[in-house]
């Protein structure tokens, strides 16, 4: 170790790796402090498909291709890892106590086929082994097994102290997740989050999970294009979810195990601090007989990890010479994968900003400020969903209701920023990303961002109103169905919103994307016609 860097970042997750390379292919002097060592242990291993066009966008932007690698399952088992799964699908099967599972209770989103990224199942330890070794390639000089214990700001420089004595840089990035001793020093996190959701997690790895699909009955069988098993599977019931994740269901992957975890509402299932974590998982699946079927039989291979409450919010993110990345700032839940979209987009955002300070010599906190504004946006926006998601868990016909909401939410979001890839594949020119970099959060600008705003509103003050038990579940249904019918900006005849049997979408059908841009470009109304399919279908570069 030297005495003085430009950037020294605290923490190797792949927050903190994405941000040294990109600083390093940048002529950045760059040391990464790692507490712990590499392979260890790490959660966020379900992606989305606006996280993997993420990952694209930033490896591309930066000319980084080890990022890029992570947004393609093939990609992956080329260079980084044989244990990765593929997510062609998300599914909610949601279950009722004392009950067997319904076909009728499941949901699932397909989304398309693109040829520029493939969506997985991450398995970090490897994924983040793999990023800490690349870092070091880039020039990034990597210390582990050194907890940093001090962080100190000054006018002209950042000090930084482990045990093995102070190093000073220019700038301090702070990627240590939810322990940041720089935030804590600062007062930056919230006594009590700012957040309405109230969850805990009980997670491990497992080996020998059958396929869910396996286990229902043929006359329960939800009978959609894909099985669960093919994508990231959510049981659902009142007062909690599980995640379960495959590693295995990717030809091309050798690994066997597969990623389990429960969330429970703190206020529905407090925690009981008699029962072990695995003794209390398996009590709380023991009430659903076929959640307790799949889940049941599974061996973990590691211990259980049990939580106290998930969520973290702080009243700031940046300030001179030093910002938090977005998950040291905060978390709310994991319900709807957003971990790794908020990661990436706050890599995109605050490396740019660090490289412009580089060159102008601006370390102010003025100038980080977009930062603060994107995670709290960010933080905002996952609360809204997730803890309306809970709020609607109660009632199946409610769920149903919201979870057709959450189908709509995604879909054009994630065309808006893949807009921004199809017009780079015709245009060759890397501005066209720089427009989602003056959004307060990518997307925001979206023609269709205000009737969304508006619609989640309304629905959530509804969803209030049921919490409240002033209004029944089924008129809370009807009210979110009748939400999506009168709504312009959804397009009806490619899914017809609304509709309360409508609980599969499949995208990589292309006559269903072939509808869906013929609408846009010919009856769209004319802000989402203008504004959303203004592009070409290219090809995208190799
Ligand atoms: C229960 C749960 C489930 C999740 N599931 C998903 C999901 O399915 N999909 C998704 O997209 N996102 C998910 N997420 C979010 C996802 O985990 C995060 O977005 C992502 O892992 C954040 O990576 P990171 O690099 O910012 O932080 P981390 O991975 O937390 O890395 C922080 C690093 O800092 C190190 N460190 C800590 N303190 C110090 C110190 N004092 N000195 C030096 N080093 C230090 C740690 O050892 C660690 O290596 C989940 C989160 C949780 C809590």
């Amino acid at each position: 170790m030297k005495d003085d860097y430009d950037v020294i970042i605290g923490g190797s997750g792949i927050a903190g790796s994405a941000s040294s390379m990109i600083l390093a292919a940048n002529d950045l002097d760059v040391l990464m402090i790692e507490s712990k060592t590499h392979p260890r242990f790490a959660i966020g291993e379900a992606m989305l498909p606006l996280s993997a066009v993420w990952m694209w966008i930033v490896g591309e932007y930066f000319d980084i291709p080890e990022i890029k690698y992570l947004s393609d399952a093939n990609k992956v088992v080329d260079n980084i890892t044989q244990s990765c799964g593929v997510k062609h699908s998300v599914g909610f099967a949601y279950h009722e106590p004392g009950k067997s599972f319904s076909g009728r209770h499941a949901h699932q989103l397909v989304p398309p086929e693109m040829p520029f990224y493939k969506e997985s199942h991450l398995l970090r330890e490897h994924v983040d082994h793999y990023l800490v070794q690349s870092a070091e390639e880039y020039g990034v000089e990597y210390v582990d097994e050194t907890p940093i214990t001090d962080v100190e700001i000054n006018n002209e420089n950042v000090s930084v102290t482990t045990n093995d004595g102070t190093i000073n840089g220019a700038f301090y990035i702070d990627a240590t997740g939810g322990n940041s001793i720089l935030a804590e020093k600062m007062g930056y996190p919230d006594e009590q989050p700012a957040l309405e959701t109230n969850s805990r997690a009980i997670f491990t790895h497992v080996e020998g999970l059958e396929p869910f699909d396996d286990l229902i009955e043929e006359s329960d069988h939800p009978q959609q294009s894909n099985s669960l098993h093919d994508g990231t599977l959510h049981h659902v019931f009142d007062g909690g979810w599980i995640w379960v994740i495959p590693f295995d269901n990717f030809e091309r992957s050798t690994e066997t195990k597969a990623s389990v975890g429960l969330l429970l509402d703190r206020r529905k299932y407090p925690c009981d601090e008699s029962l072990s974590a695995e003794e209390e998982f398996n009590e709380i699946i023991g009430e659903f007989p076929d959640i307790e079927r799949h889940l049941g039989t599974a061996d973990p291979v590691r211990p259980w990890i049990r939580t106290g409450r998930l969520q973290r919010s702080s009243n700031q993110s940046s300030g001179h010479r030093h910002y938090l990345t977005n998950h040291t700032y905060g978390f709310v839940d994991p319900l709807y994968s957003q971990g790794l979209v908020h990661t990436f987009e706050s890599v995109f955002l605050s490396t740019t900003l660090l490289i412009e300070a580089f060159e102008t010599e601006d370390f102010s906190a003025d100038h980080f400020s977009p930062i603060d504004a994107l995670h709290r946006r960010q933080l905002t926006t996952a609360d809204l969903l997730v803890s309306n998601g809970y709020n609607s868990m109660a009632d199946f016909e409610v769920w149903n209701a919201w979870t057709q909401m959450i189908l709509a939410e995604s879909i054009f979001p994630d065309l808006y920023i893949q807009r921004h890839c199809l017009k780079y594949f015709a245009s060759g020119d890397l501005e066209e990303f720089e427009s989602l970099l003056q959004e307060s959060r990518p997307g925001d600008q979206a023609p269709f961002e205000s009737e969304k705003e508006e619609m989640l509103q309304t629905m959530s003050e509804t969803l209030d109103a049921y919490n409240a038990g002033k209004i029944p579940p089924e008129t809370t249904a009807e009210r979110i169905f009748n939400e999506m019918k009168h709504t312009e900006w959804l397009p009806k005849h490619v899914y017809d919103w609304g509709n309360e049997e409508e609980r599969h979408i499949d995208f990589s059908d292309p006559e269903i994307t072939g509808e869906l841009l013929t609408w846009g470009k010919t009856e769209a109304p004319a802000h989402i016609r203008e504004g959303l399919f203004d592009f070409e279908m290219p090809n995208p570069p190799e």
